[in-house]
């Protein structure tokens, strides 16, 4: 067996950079990490948008237990159970309107490949075959599988596979700092989601099945929320043209941006939500494609059976903890204290900008907020992707202990630079300060080696 010694001297783990080495994580407690040096880390991105409810948190790893001396593994063909059973009520107690039926899977890849399916598949039981492209916008992403990353209008992730990717990808984002109609807001009369109207009508309804977006643009945009009245619009236009609207809420789902899911702060309702991340706060893999009353009633008037599946898919294992951190959130108002304290890291990240020329943007709702990073306020001009802005920021934070979130910026995927300030959900204000703190003297020293290398003007 290796030890710890062996670990740091040779690794066969593949990771996202093959020349360069990681820190062994030790633990974590709150919103605190610990590398096997001693090092502490504060998680301000919840590592992937992830980890919730924090680290360590005790009820979870007692779920855990109980759970895992009950039963860990059932197949979902064979039986149900008492945890998967008591998942899914909650969910469709915390979703919008009649959507209240979850179908179980792992990554948020699979939920929102699922929900692509499911859409799919009610047009075809309704027997409009023709009905098989999912419509979505650029600067979006849903996932690195292959149905997913085919509807994920993320340049650099999509580059490698081009030839194998549908072009799904149609509409422009609702991403007023840098408008890519050249419009502003509320002249522009929401250009940006006519624009789907005008894309349905050139390919044509009939070969639409769906139309899918991000209820807050994360990875691909950095917290890039639409402006008012942009999801009415778009639910409206769905509606007109027979189109399912899937809500990808795996990253601003279950309370990240202050309330139940992104949607909800257009008070819209979806036809299918995917859902993954802050559902189990990373204590398991868990995510789900949430659908509507009706799309299920067409379906099990039907074939009655939605083709798609793993083997790990609703097993109770995950089921157990994920409900565990949903009771978790829920006892601990979870969602009220993401609205409250994001509303406080967006004044103290503004106060921020005031102070350095480096920041162009603050943004985001609730606990999910972006800085987007620029080489002049006045023209908001972005850096080169090969001065690797947004990862030297990202390597100075962690350096003093404070971990963020890449993402991208910019119009076209090639350039522009983006950081996402994302901590657990039971975030304290005295801890919202640390995070602050220590970002603030990144950007300074950031700023300063920019201005010395002739980057950035002083
Ligand atoms: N959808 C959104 C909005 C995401 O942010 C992500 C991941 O970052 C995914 C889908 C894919 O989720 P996963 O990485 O769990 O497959």
């Amino acid at each position: 067996m290796r030890g710890e010694e062996d670990v740091k001297k040779q690794s066969y783990v593949i990771k996202p950079h093959l020349r360069k080495d990681l820190p062994v994580i030790s633990h974590g407690k709150g919103i605190h990490l610990y590398d096997q040096e001693g090092k502490r880390y504060i998680d301000g991105c919840s590592g992937a948008v992830c980890a919730s409810i924090g680290h360590g948190v005790e009820e979870i790893v007692q779920a855990m237990i109980d759970q895992a001396k009950k039963i860990s593994f059932t197949y979902r063909s064979q039986f149900t159970s008492e945890a998967v059973e008591s998942l899914a009520k909650r969910l469709s107690e915390w979703a919008p309107g009649d959507i209240n039926w979850s179908f179980f899977v792992n990554s948020g890849s699979e939920a929102t490949e699922t929900a692509m399916k499911i859409a799919i598949q009610y047009w075809q039981e309704k027997g409009l075959n023709g009905k098989n492209k999912v419509i979505s916008r650029w600067m979006s992403y849903h996932g690195i599988t292959m149905g997913a990353l085919s509807m994920s209008g993320h340049v650099l992730r999509r580059k490698r596979f081009i030839p194998l990717l549908e072009e799904f990808p149609v509409v422009s984002p609702p991403y007023c700092f840098r408008c890519p109609l050249a419009q502003t807001f509320p002249t522009c009369k929401l250009a940006c989601a006519k624009e789907l109207e005008i894309a349905i009508t050139r390919i044509g309804e009939e070969n639409i099945a769906a139309f899918i977006a991000e209820s807050i643009i994360g990875a691909a945009g950095g917290a890039v929320v639409p402006p008012f009245g942009y999801y009415q619009e778009i639910r409206e236009i769905c509606t007109k043209h027979n189109i399912l609207f899937i809500a990808d809420e795996v990253m601003t789902g279950m309370g990240r941006t202050g309330a139940n899911f992104g949607i909800d702060h257009w008070g819209v309702t979806p036809d299918i939500i995917a859902l993954g991340k802050g559902m189990s706060a990373g204590y398991t893999p868990m995510a789900a494609a949430m659908v509507s009353d009706q799309i299920i009633e067409e379906i099990a008037g039907g074939s009655a059976s939605i083709m798609s599946g793993h083997t790990y898919s609703a097993n109770p294992q995950s089921a157990a903890v994920s409900l565990a951190v949903v009771e978790y959130m829920e006892k601990n108002q979870l969602v009220a204290n993401a609205r409250l304290i994001g509303s406080y890291l967006i004044k103290e990240l503004t106060g921020l900008k005031q102070q350095f020329s480096l920041i162009g943007d603050v943004r985001g709702l609730g606990l999910m907020v972006g800085l987007e990073l620029v080489k002049s306020k006045e023209s908001l001009e972005t850096f080169p992707l090969q001065l690797g802005i947004t990862n030297r920021l990202i390597a100075k934070a962690m350096e003093k202990g404070l971990l963020v979130y890449p993402a991208s910026g910019g119009l076209d995927g090639r350039a522009g630079d983006c950081v996402m300030i994302t901590p657990p959900l039971n975030v304290s204000i005295e801890e919202i300060d640390q995070i602050i703190s220590i970002l603030e003297a990144t950007i300074q020293e950031l700023s300063i080696e920019l201005i010395k290398e002739g980057i950035l003007q002083a």
